[in-house]
């Protein structure tokens, strides 16, 4: 029997447990660094299946670390499971109806992510039981993916020095490897400290906080004709310094997200939006602190990995949805504004765009390309990648053009479409985890790729020594636990 094949066999005979637990932490839709819940089920799910677990790894209380085997090579599976704030919406609804106005959900799709690649490691592990092999499996519980940076933390503690290929995933709406770049990224809170005072009667006495958040704002749009096509800089007024205009206001503040292809563009820009900082303050009269929250580096793809899994997708083919999934697609199709719509089909043929109003469920794999494509987005996997090799694949989890981080991913985030997605993705990356794992030159091959995309330059991370980890209170802890631990 084909490897892929015994792989199927494995997951399909604890397929409940996985969609369960998807469900489940589909329900908790815990957001960053507060996955309480959510590590917790799935931790304990991997103890009982064998594993050895490491709580609260990397100094992240909603961290974890669940090792099967011993010495190398070490296969890592990357699992994510924090949802997003103000995505409260019901599942199977294809109107806009949140459970709990203004509440958290998965809009992201991190239950499925999380729960398929445990999946993918309990089917390995199964896999290596019965057929006695060496090595080591281990599942990453990997937090706070969505502005938090969770693995940029867990990377910079050295949890994947040992490592020798990272394996993942992420819901989609296509099936196929996803050959793709991302942006690296740096988030900083700029806090301006002027001097209040009566805005009419002493005005000559005060120093504008918010005057100094204005000025910054203009120096960077000046700055943006003179930087890369390709770099973004997003910002937001975390504090107006108060709502009362006659009252000069004293602190200010505001956020910035720096984006670029690579880390050492994002590094230049970063200087450049400091000094326009320094110059805001100047101006103002005021003084400035800063404090960098969250970062990430860009994505280095794997050719060798990105083969290897292609071949595997081929082999499983993607799964095929049922009259009633395809019904419910429809109607979440119908409910995505026709810009979006439009912009998600220049990705695809015009052959599959007719198509779309009979099944927006793409059934095909995509075919591997040269090379890989620029994402306007940014993700911490892109720290593992410059340490590790590393590969990810998407699976068509949702209908056609859903567009990311919306109440239409919440909605279908429990389908069976979506179980269905899962599990091919999960069996996907079990399958190409046992076979790195049995064939120690796809490792060396995959090590040279990452050099040679690296060329010469090494991993630095992007968050500073200085910068830790949230540490919410855990809500499942007593109160007298808390107080002790306080
Ligand atoms: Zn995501």
């Amino acid at each position: 029997m084909r490897l892929t094949e015994q792989v199927s066999k494995l997951i399909e005979q604890k397929k409940k447990l996985f969609t369960d637990a998807s469900d489940r932490v589909w329900e908790f839709a815990e957001i960053r660094y507060e996955e309480f819940q959510s590590s917790q089920l799935l931790s304990d799910i991997l103890e009982k299946e064998g594993f050895t677990v490491e709580r609260t790894a990397g100094e992240i209380q909603t961290a974890f670390v669940a090792s099967f085997g011993s010495g190398k090579p070490v296969i890592a599976l990357l699992g994510e499971y924090d949802a997003l704030a103000g995505l409260s919406q019901q599942a199977g609804s294809s109107e806009f109806n949140p459970v709990a106005p203004g509440g958290q959900g998965h809009g992201c799709g991190h239950n499925l992510l999380g729960t398929g690649a445990l999946a993918a490691a309990v089917a390995a592990k199964d896999y290596m039981v019965t057929n006695r092999l060496p090595g080591t499996i281990r599942f990453y519980g990997c937090p706070a993916e969505e502005s938090g940076a969770g693995k940029t933390f867990m990377a910079r503690k050295g949890l994947f020095d040992d490592v020798d290929t990272a394996i993942t995933w992420h819901p989609g709406t296509d099936n196929g490897i996803m050959q793709v770049t991302s942006l690296a990224t740096t988030t900083v809170k700029f806090k301006f400290l002027g001097k209040s005072t009566h805005a009419a009667a002493q005005p000559h006495l005060g120093r504008s906080a918010l005057d100094a958040v204005e000025l910054m704002s203009v120096g960077v749009n000046y700055m943006r004709e003179h930087m890369i096509d390709q770099a973004r800089i997003h910002y937001a007024v975390l504090n107006t310094g108060g709502s009362a205009p006659n009252v000069v206001q004293s602190e200010a503040e505001v956020l910035y997200s720096i984006r670029a292809p690579k880390s050492a563009q994002v590094r230049e820009l970063f200087d450049r939006v400091q000094d326009v900082a320094r110059g805001a303050a100047l101006m103002s009269g005021t003084r400035m602190e800063f404090t960098v929250t969250g970062a990430t580096s860009d994505l280095i793809p794997n050719p060798t990995l990105e083969r290897v899994m292609h071949r595997h997708m081929e082999e499983l083919s993607p799964p095929i949805p049922t009259a009633a999934d395809i019904a419910f697609a429809k109607k979440i199709f119908a409910s995505i504004p026709e810009p979006d719509k439009l912009s998600a089909a220049q990705r695809i043929s015009r052959e599959k765009v007719a198509k779309l109003h009979d099944n927006p469920l793409l059934p095909e794999l995509m075919p591997l390309i040269d090379g890989s494509v620029p994402m306007s987005a940014s993700t911490d996997v892109g720290d593992v990648s410059w340490l590790v090799p590393t590969v990810q694949c998407s699976t068509a989890t949702w209908a056609f053009a859903t567009p990311g981080h919306s109440w239409q991913v919440v909605a279908q985030g429990q389908s069976p479409h979506a179980h269905a997605a899962m599990l091919y993705a999960g069996k996907s990356m079990a399958a190409t985890a046992l076979e790195v794992l049995m064939n120690p030159e796809i490792i060396a091959s995959a090590k040279e790729d990452l050099k040679t995309q690296l060329a010469g330059e090494s991993y630095v991370c992007p968050i500073p020594e200085d910068v830790h980890p949230p540490q919410p209170i855990n809500p499942l802890h007593s109160q007298a636990e808390v107080a002790l631990t306080r």
